[in-house]
């Protein structure tokens, strides 16, 4: 029994390891790594190993890349940034994939076109320079282009789905096709691209003609008004953890989770390294060896709190991945029974 269970094992292993020959074999031009831990990817720096990670800097090695790990019925998942994802100590079986893809270009009409791995303030500053106004109030937000599509990154009343003419997919199906941005259901840090598997290679955005002073200045007003509000920027944070709530009215200004968490109380609760923010209630960071079940623990209790205190449910903001649904479900609050 022993014996099966070990060659089981050591089959699995050899498996594991043809991921990345294949990889590197389709896709010379991509860094193969094995086994590297997925703190060194994240924001948050925590997550146990991938069994293969794989940086694509061009954007055919990226379309190569998820084509190959669907041919081959390799597990995958797609990464920008890191700074809105937290993966589990056990990590993820699988490969990762990291976006980097980092071409720009201008077009006429006041348009940018940007490739998924560029990342998002790279895109506001070459707006401010041409002159074009639209990505003022996104300065300061960490993360690429492609990952603050999927999650409709926005901040201070605006987001990037308002500023995008056109998106670059692989589709489902394994097609690459321009979508409008009406066909993929944004809402607030919502669209359908978080519950597909389709990839964002790149995009077009329209803006407006804008005097590049007035720009820069708002520029200034943003950093300086989250420098404020934010942890540091060697902080290990993944920004907000919970969803602002819906207005009370419609039309309304959402609610902002921050608020209720600081009303309840949950400013300087911690759960080993994994503590909340002293200046800003819906920010957890991880102050040096923080693992993921801490981090599971602590927003567990934020959001106990919340519910206890204002009878609300707070939904993540931040993704969690390589969990089992039953960690998962074991950590959240129950909905009270309806009468
Ligand atoms: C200090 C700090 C402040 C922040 N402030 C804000 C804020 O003000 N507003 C805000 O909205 N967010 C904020 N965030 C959260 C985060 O920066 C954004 O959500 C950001 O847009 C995520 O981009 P990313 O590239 O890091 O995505 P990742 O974290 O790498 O990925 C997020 C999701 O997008 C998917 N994804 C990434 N790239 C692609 C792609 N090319 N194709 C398909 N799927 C993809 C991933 O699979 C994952 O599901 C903050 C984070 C930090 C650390």
């Amino acid at each position: 029994m022993g014996y099966r269970i070990a060659l089981f094992c050591f089959t699995i292993r050899l498996v594991m390891r043809d991921w990345g020959e294949i990889l590197a074999r389709r896709i010379p031009q991509g860094a193969v790594e094995e086994g590297v831990r997925l703190s060194e990817k994240t924001t948050l720096r925590i997550g146990g190993p991938a069994t293969c990670c794989i940086t694509a800097h061009r954007s055919e090695d990226l379309a190569a890349a998820v084509q190959t790990c669907r041919e081959e019925g390799i597990p995958w998942f797609l990464l920008g940034g890191g700074s809105n994802v937290l993966f589990s100590d056990r990590g993820f079986e699988g490969v990762v994939i990291v976006a980097k893809p980092d071409g720009v270009a201008t077009a006429p009409g006041n348009r940018l076109e940007a490739a998924s791995g560029l990342e998002l303030m790279d895109l506001v500053r070459l707006a401010e320079a041409r002159g074009l106004s639209g990505f003022e109030s996104l300065a300061g937000i960490p993360g690429s282009v492609g990952g603050a599509i999927v999650g409709n990154a926005g901040a201070y009343g605006r987001n990037i789905a308002e500023l995008l003419e056109s998106v670059e997919l692989i589709t489902e199906e394994g097609e690459v096709a321009w979508v409008p941005p009406d066909s993929l259901e944004f809402d607030y840090r919502e669209s359908r691209l978080k519950r597909s598997s389709e990839v964002v290679l790149s995009a077009r955005f329209r803006l407006a003609e804008g005097d590049r002073d007035s720009i820069s200045s708002i520029i200034r007003e943003t950093l300086a008004t989250r420098a404020e509000k934010h942890p540091p920027h060697d902080a290990a944070t993944a920004g907000s953890f919970f969803k602002n709530l819906p207005p009370e009215t419609p039309g309304g200004r959402r609610i902002a989770a921050g608020l209720i968490l600081d009303r309840a109380g949950a400013k300087g609760m911690r759960v080993g390294d994994a503590y909340v923010f002293e200046k800003h209630a819906n920010i957890v960071v991880n102050r040096g060896h923080a693992r993921a079940a801490d981090v599971l623990e602590l927003t567990r209790a934020m959001k106990q709190l919340a519910f206890d205190h204002a009878g609300v449910i707070l939904e993540e903001e931040v993704r969690r991945i390589g969990f089992t649904p039953e960690e998962l479900s074991r950590r959240a609050v129950q909905a009270p029974a309806t009468v």
